[in-house]
């Protein structure tokens, strides 16, 4: 532990690598700080490509054991985690507050949905069935296996530091595959305690490595490595898109969980109370910085007054503060470009005729020097603003009125993304007849939370490739293998 110039403390952390605790060869670090008080709570090292070498070798070697155990003892193994990432929950929540700064309410939660995707894929584990094909000749069976990929590179980022390594690991590990978890650089904490209670729970050495550092050095050592079999990635599209192009040489498979643009339709047959109260948790959960928070929320003529003072008071009762208040319901933003984004899609939208029915503006809070912006409801939004186009990653709800479900529809789809969408109303035809309508990978009918270990997860267009989470999730991490037998 070290004090810093502002005199808090901060403790050095080491990455995981084939076992051992190690620092970069360069010695250098890297700063990790709070969001809100914007201290350094830690470092952690700045690793490249010699680091990311060592952790690809420590997994390449560890892939030919680990993958030659039975299910049961990969599951069981995956089950001591699973109890020791609750036990260790409260502990764990605490470090994701300090480093992302979400309400710890909201940590702990991350923690148990996180810690889900890791027992539900030891019981998924025993459960990776292969085929036998009716074969043409009776002189001839057929065999299907499934095989694991082999190493697979999973690069996260900060908006939900352990859930978003639980959704790739935790199949990734049952599947028999070994891993290198390159962690967001603003919530390398997090990952890190993960693979310490790894270690406790005594998944091998070179099964699971966490390396720390330089984004783009540690990619391109992953990508151009024929030995990593495959890369996950969550993230923006941007990235994403960099990373399918950087995998082509050595011909990786790849899982893309990328960008959203969430639209919302209320329907005037809605129940107003309920559409009010999924959207404000779908909207504001950690502090809207989430994938498939709502972006766009297409509200009809009839019902628009009423939802909108309902979910008007709503926001009005959100507390912004520091997450380790428990009174507090949102939190900091992750950082000062992120604020200022939130700040233009706002500035932007005003210029263009939006008004402000509550917030509009950054908050301070007093003794907090961090990043804050206070929960935001506008209307009176349309289709030229830019708050309609991007992510804003930020607390801002904006109202578009609409008259005709059917143009509601067509303005939900005209977005390059397609990742989540909500839909309220109480008429069940309504329901099913715009659930299949709207090109998105998960519609939450009557439901502002539909994320689930046991369901699947991932967009269409530009949100993505692939699913993560339920008996689709694994299916990522597994090559399917045909034999041929010939009887004589
Ligand atoms: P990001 O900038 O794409 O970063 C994500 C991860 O990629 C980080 O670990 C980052 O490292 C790393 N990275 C950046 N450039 C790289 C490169 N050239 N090579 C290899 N790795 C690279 O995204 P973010 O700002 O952290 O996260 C927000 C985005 O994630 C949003 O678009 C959000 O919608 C999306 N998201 C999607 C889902 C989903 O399931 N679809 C879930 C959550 C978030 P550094 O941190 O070190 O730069």
């Amino acid at each position: 532990m070290t004090t810093t110039t502002s005199g808090s403390t901060s403790e050095r952390w080491l990455n995981y690598v084939n076992g051992q605790w190690i620092e970069a060869d360069s010695g250098k670090t890297i700063s990790v700080v709070n969001p809100s008080t914007l201290a350094e709570i830690a470092t952690v090292p700045d690793s490249g490509e010699a680091e990311t070498k060592a952790a690809i070798e420590a997994a390449h070697t560890a892939f030919q054991s680990w993958s030659t155990l039975s299910a049961y003892e990969r599951s069981d193994m995956l089950m001591r985690w699973y109890h020791l990432l609750m036990r260790h929950q409260e502990d764990l929540a605490r470090t994701m507050t300090a480093e992302q700064g979400k309400p710890l309410s909201e940590a702990r939660g991350e923690i148990a949905y996180a810690a889900s995707f890791i027992s539900w894929y030891a019981e998924e584990a025993k459960r990776l069935y292969g085929d036998i094909i009716p074969a043409t000749s009776s002189a001839k069976r057929m065999f299907v296996l499934r095989q694991p990929v082999g190493v697979v590179a999973a690069i996260t980022p900060w908006n939900f530091p352990a859930a978003m390594i639980t959704r790739k690991v935790g199949p990734a590990l049952a599947a028999g595959c070994t891993c290198i978890v390159k962690p967001a650089e603003q919530t390398p904490l997090t990952a890190l305690y993960m693979a310490k209670l790894a270690e406790e729970a005594g998944i091998p050495a070179g099964v699971l490595n966490i390396v720390t550092g330089e984004a783009s050095v540690i990619g391109d050592t992953l990508f151009a490595d024929s030995r990593v079999a495959k890369v996950t990635f969550t993230g923006s599209t941007e990235v994403g898109k960099h990373i399918m192009r950087a995998s082509a040489d050595t011909m990786k498979k790849i899982s893309l969980e990328l960008g959203g643009h969430a639209p919302v339709i209320v329907l005037d047959d809605a129940d107003a109370e309920l559409a009010a109260e999924q959207t404000l948790l779908s909207k504001f959960r950690n502090a809207g910085q989430t994938c498939v928070c709502a972006n766009r929320i297409y509200v009809q003529k009839g019902i628009r007054p009423a939802f909108e003072k309902l979910l008007a008071d709503k926001i009005r009762a959100l507390k912004v503060g520091d997450g380790m208040d428990p009174d507090s319901a949102i939190g900091p933003v992750i950082d000062e470009d992120g604020l200022n984004k939130i700040q233009r899609h706002v500035s932007d939208a005003v210029e263009r005729g939006a008004a402000v029915i509550t917030g509009g503006s950054r908050r301070e809070v007093p003794k907090h020097a961090g990043y804050f912006f206070e929960p935001t409801l506008l209307t009176g939004v349309d289709s030229s603003m830019l708050i309609m186009k991007e992510e804003t990653f930020g607390p801002v709800a904006p109202i578009v009125e609409f008259t005709d479900p059917d143009d509601a529809v067509r303005q939900a789809n005209d977005s390059p993304y397609g990742l989540a969408s909500y839909v309220f109303t109480s008429n069940i035809n309504h329901a099913i007849r715009l659930a299949e309508r709207l090109q998105y990978g998960i519609v939450g009918v009557n439901d502002g939370l539909p994320s689930s270990a046991q369901a699947p997860f991932g967009g269409m267009k530009e949100s993505g490739l692939g699913r993560e989470g339920g008996k689709y999730g694994i299916e990522e991490y597994v090559e399917i293998k045909y034999i041929s037998l010939g009887l004589y």
